[in-house]
């Protein structure tokens, strides 16, 4: 398909007609303060603000490929903070919920901890002392 037959695409997130320009570019978002770039995807890509229309079947291989980098680093983050607080993995499971093999699964990406758990393992990350207070 040749787009430059085709009539200009304008992007719909900026109001000033900044003109969308198909192509295969990575698309870099931040989540909950963290940078994930996604390499690679296929659409039409506005130069202004970085928005994307994508090509069919990108938006989904974007998120998903997106979903696991956040699993990814989320799995790494519980397993170092888990280390850091001395718990083995199914005491965290028994402490914090979810059973004996949570923790197992959260550290393989396998399924996504509870936000509050991750939430509270971040706490204690910054607060280990706050172990004492649970485990009483
Ligand atoms: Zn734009």
């Amino acid at each position: 398909m040749d787009t430059k037959l085709k009539a200009p695409r304008y992007c719909l997130q900026c109001d000033d007609g900044a003109i969308l320009e198909h192509g295969v570019r990575d698309i870099t978002l931040t989540v909950h303060g963290v940078k994930y770039t996604v390499p690679g995807i296929s659409g039409w890509h506005c130069p202004k603000c970085g928005e994307c229309e994508f090509d069919p079947g990108e938006g989904k291989r974007h998120s998903a490929e997106l979903d696991q980098m956040i699993r990814d680093r989320q799995a790494r983050e519980i397993r170092a903070i888990r280390k850091k607080l001395g718990l083995k993995q199914s005491e965290a499971g028994a402490l914090f919920g979810g059973g004996v093999s949570a923790f197992s699964e959260y550290e393989r990406g396998k399924t996504q901890a509870h936000k509050s758990t991750l939430l509270l393992f971040r706490l204690l990350d910054t607060h280990p002392e706050l172990m004492r207070e649970l485990t009483l």
